[in-house]
């Protein structure tokens, strides 16, 4: 185990001192004696005499050199290193025998078995647990992978690129197969699958004709699970051809949905192995959530075939090349295949929920970071999603036509090389002409810049002037921000809803309907304004800022029911709710009620019930915002019971306003016939939903029957859990019968099960925390498994703010010594826990100082993994 590692910095990146051209991998599979070979051919890029590869806890039992064995005298090898002395100056051969335990490997990095199923895990250093490597993604190499194994335990053989060649091993209960990727890849993005799958296929022939091999492989028995990721895949594949000119390249694309996976998915060659959460999918065991979060991943990994595979990152601080260009794309299509608003609301909740933490506190680092401990710590929202944030601000930059052509010369100038965010832009910068210099600082600033907003209408002169301002926080390492380049999408809306027009502006450059605010301060004057506008601001979210704008209620409330941007509109909402929420709060802290103006009520009341509208984005306007986005706004001496009671009390007072036309609202979204999971249909479902949940928020026992009556009636998952979800996230009584009922039903099905976890550890009653203790102490708990642990810890730790942060201290303790547990098997999950502890410092001195103590008790265990110790030695900075 890796305890202490230096610091990497971005500043001291080199070149490689030698490079891999090929790499034969031969892999004889057994459960705890794997036998790797790998025969790499080798030539000098650099002056360095001796050959240093890395390795992880690996065993070296031969070297050789062009085909002759080294004595040991000619190489030192131990667990993380192989030297070679003095090798040739020419090209030349290296091959390494190397024997490990995939049974062992409960990190799942490197080689490792999830149910029986051999399989690997690579990024982003994971190879090194495989054979001794230069395991450092510029290092591009064609691979051809052979692989032995029982066939009876093993009949499925996976790897990168396409099958070339397979067989019995005569005279044995052993066969193989040899896989052959044509195109050179970093380590990273090597994988290999073997075992006894079920598999369902399909073809696809792309636009030049083509024809791909699709398959997606699961354990047997829920192959008919499998059907919609694929119809995702296809989509995902026809859209990347028309809306980025990408075609698919080799002659198969595999897909292997595995349970015991540290990440999401990974974007493997020809070979994506994903977490089963995101792939396995039916009406009666996934949501609607699922089902979308199945098509964005689907996508996501497919779309990492051209950006991330086929051109891939210099150095791990270039991560948000290949991560944030890729989350903008699996939103982009997302957004075709779906709503648009509606999706750009629900990533801009996400952004705000998991990024803007971040950004303001210990862990917050740049889009592109400059040094790391442990790199595993920086698969972060910062870099996934912010890092998206910044590419769609390029593309509102530069427009839809000059963001295309510079995708395009991306694609033609790098394609096979790993490259850095410069290269990116340099592209964008060529093709279009702009000075991108200023755009660069959004990659190199951590922190989430405050915007500040002030406007005056002038009737005699009629103009319109409106002052913007941007100021960074300090963030750890960068105490002092400069000016970003923020694109302000705006509009002046009139009376009747519409934009007004305007003869002209001055004071910064706009450009259609974006104001491109470059320095710490402009003053925006539009000429030629017939009658006072009220200002639109920040439509669609164009940058990833926190506006506050002084807008009068009666504003904000015109923008709810007029503007033209559906975006702002929600947004409108969303701050006028959080204002009463903070208020609220501040009233609960004092003894006193939370209250709502009715005006609001009335008003989310109209949009809800507005027809016009499409279901999905009405039941976005009437979701609160959540006590974490109330803890996060508030950002100090924050008190979560306080915030609690105060949206419990906001809650009931909406219920006990509107509950019966809530309800009316509901019954109108009633639909008939088969399920079906598209948007449509999902945002019918989700309104619906919404509806019902906020008019039991009172307690009305009529309201609350009727979810009863709707968890047991529902024909499908979505339905069911959100009835069930209402009952817990309110502490209900009704819900132990129906958390139990839920339980025997999909007791045999661990991801459904997983739902079931996540409730009954967000269920805000201090009973929580025991339940939650016994149902890890259960022996039908999966202890290892990683799904698991997130759904029962995680949403503790994270869905749960009045028990994670209860006032005696108890949650932090609980998250202590489980992560300082967890942390001898894996690492990587027990790090990820621990950053729950991320907003520590904003919250009331007396919770403040049990958390602290809880980090500090972190701390002091002795034999930490790099991960772990890297996080709560950030947190307590
Ligand atoms: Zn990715």
């Amino acid at each position: 185990m890796k305890t202490e590692t230096a610091p990497v910095r971005l500043a001291d990146y080199r070149p490689p001192e030698f490079l891999i051209d090929t790499v034969h991998l031969t892999l004889n599979l057994h459960p705890d004696a794997t036998r790797v070979s790998a025969r790499l051919a080798l030539r000098p890029n650099g002056e360095a005499a001796d050959l240093v590869l890395v390795g992880d806890e690996l065993t070296a039992l031969s070297v050789s050199l062009d085909d002759l064995p080294l004595t040991a005298k000619q190489y030192e090898a131990g667990p993380d290193r192989l030297v070679v002395r003095n090798v040739p100056r020419r090209p030349f051969t290296l091959t390494i025998e190397t024997e490990i335990n995939p049974t062992a490997n409960s990190k799942l990095m490197g080689l490792y078995r999830s149910s029986g199923t051999y399989c690997t895990q690579c990024e982003a250093e994971g190879f090194r647990r495989i054979t001794y490597f230069l395991d450092r993604p510029d290092v591009l190499a064609v691979y051809t992978t052979h692989i032995e194994a029982p066939k009876a335990s093993a009949p499925v053989l996976l790897s990168n690129g396409n099958l070339t060649a397979s067989g019995d091993i005569k005279g044995t209960d052993r066969h193989f197969a040899v896989w052959h990727d044509p195109f050179p890849k970093p380590s990273y993005l090597f994988a290999m699958v073997a075992g006894d799958l079920g598999v369902i296929r399909d073809t696809f022939v792309t636009a030049s004709g083509r024809n791909v091999a699709l398959g997606i492989y699961c354990e047997h028995g829920k192959e008919a699970r499998c059907g919609y990721a694929m119809e995702a895949l296809k989509r995902a594949m026809r859209w990347d051809e028309t809306a980025f000119g990408r075609e698919y390249d080799l002659d198969v694309f595999n897909i292997v949905a595995v349970s015991d996976f540290n990440m999401g998915a990974m974007e493997n060659k020809g070979l994506n192995v994903f977490n089963d959460k995101y792939v396995l999918a039916d009406t009666e065991t996934a949501t609607d959530v699922d089902f979308g979060f199945i098509e964005g991943v689907i996508a996501h990994e497919y779309f990492h075939n051209w950006t991330g595979d086929r051109i891939t990152c210099r150095d791990w601080f270039q991560l948000c090349l290949k991560e944030g260009l890729t989350v903008f794309r699996d939103q982009e299509f997302s957004s075709d295949m779906r709503s648009r608003p509606v999706k750009r609301i629900s990533d801009v909740r996400t952004l705000q929920a998991r990024q803007f933490p971040e950004d303001a506190g210990p862990l917050a680092h740049p889009v592109r970071p400059e040094v790391y401990a442990e790199i595993n710590n920086f698969y972060t929202p910062t870099v996934y999603e912010k890092g998206a944030e910044v590419v769609r601000m390029l593309k509102t930059i530069l427009g839809d036509a000059g963001f295309r052509a510079g995708m395009d010369l991306y694609f033609a100038r790098h394609d096979g090389q790993a490259v850095t965010i410069e290269d990116f832009l340099a592209c964008f910068h060529e093709t279009t002409g702009t000075d991108l210099t200023q755009f660069m600082r959004w990659y190199r600033q951590a922190g989430t810049p405050q915007l500040a907003a002030e406007g005056a209408y002038d009737a005699a002169a009629k103009t319109y002037t409106l002052r913007l301002s941007q100021t960074t926080p300090p963030t750890p390492g960068q105490p002092v921000k400069e000016p970003l380049h923020i694109p302000v999408r705006f509009g002046l809306v009139g009376q009747n809803g519409a934009d007004l027009q305007y003869e002209r502006a001055s004071g910064a450059s706009v450009t259609g309907d974006v104001i491109h605010l470059t320095q710490p301060s402009q003053t925006i004057v539009f000429h030629g304004v017939s009658s006072r506008p009220v200002p639109s601001l920040l439509r669609g979210f164009s940058a990833p800022v926190r506006l506050t704008i002084d807008a009068p209620e009666a504003d904000l409330r015109f923008l709810l029911r007029a503007d033209t941007d559906p975006f702002n509109r929600w947004q409108a909402a969303q701050t006028l709710l959080m204002r009463a929420l903070i208020d609220g709060t501040a009233s609960a802290r004092a003894g006193r009620a939370a209250s709502i103006e009715p005006a609001l009520v009335d008003a989310l009341a109209e949009v809800a019930g507005n027809d016009g509208l499409e279901p999905a984005f009405r039941a976005q306007a009437l979701l609160l915002p959540s006590e974490a986005d109330v803890a996060r706004e508030i950002g100090r001496d924050v008190d979560p019971d306080a915030i609690a009671a105060a949206r419990n009390a906001i809650r009931a007072a909406i219920a006990g306003r509107i509950g019966p036309r809530l309800t009316e609202i509901a019954d109108a979204m009633a639909t008939r016939g088969r399920f079906s999971p598209d948007a449509a249909s999902a945002g019918r479902r989700a309104l619906a939903n919404i509806a019902l949940d906020l008019a039991a928020a009172g307690g009305d026992a009529d309201a609350v029957a009727r979810i009863v009556a709707r968890y047991h009636a529902a024909d499908n998952m979505t339905d069911r859990l959100a009835a069930l979800s209402t009952l817990a996230a309110a502490a209900r009584v009704e819900r132990i019968a129906a958390l139990e009922d839920f339980h025997a039903r999909y007791r045999d099905d661990a991801l459904v099960l997983d739902k079931w976890l996540a409730l009954e550890a967000t269920v805000p009653a201090a009973e929580t925390l025991p339940r939650v203790r016994a149902l890890i102490a259960d022996t039908a708990f999966a202890a290892a498994n990683p799904n698991r642990i997130r759904a029962l810890v995680g949403s503790f730790a994270g869905g749960n703010q009045t028990q994670f942060n209860r006032a005696d201290g108890a949650g932090f303790d609980f998250l202590a010594d489980y992560v300082s547990d967890l942390d001898r098997r894996n690492p990587q999950t027990a790090a990820r826990l621990l950053v729950n502890f991320r907003s520590w410092r904003a919250l009331e001195p007396k919770r403040r100082e049990k958390a602290e103590r809880a980090l500090r008790r972190i701390a002091q265990v002795s034999d930490l993994s790099s991960d772990t110790r890297d996080i709560v030695t950030r947190t307590l900075a």
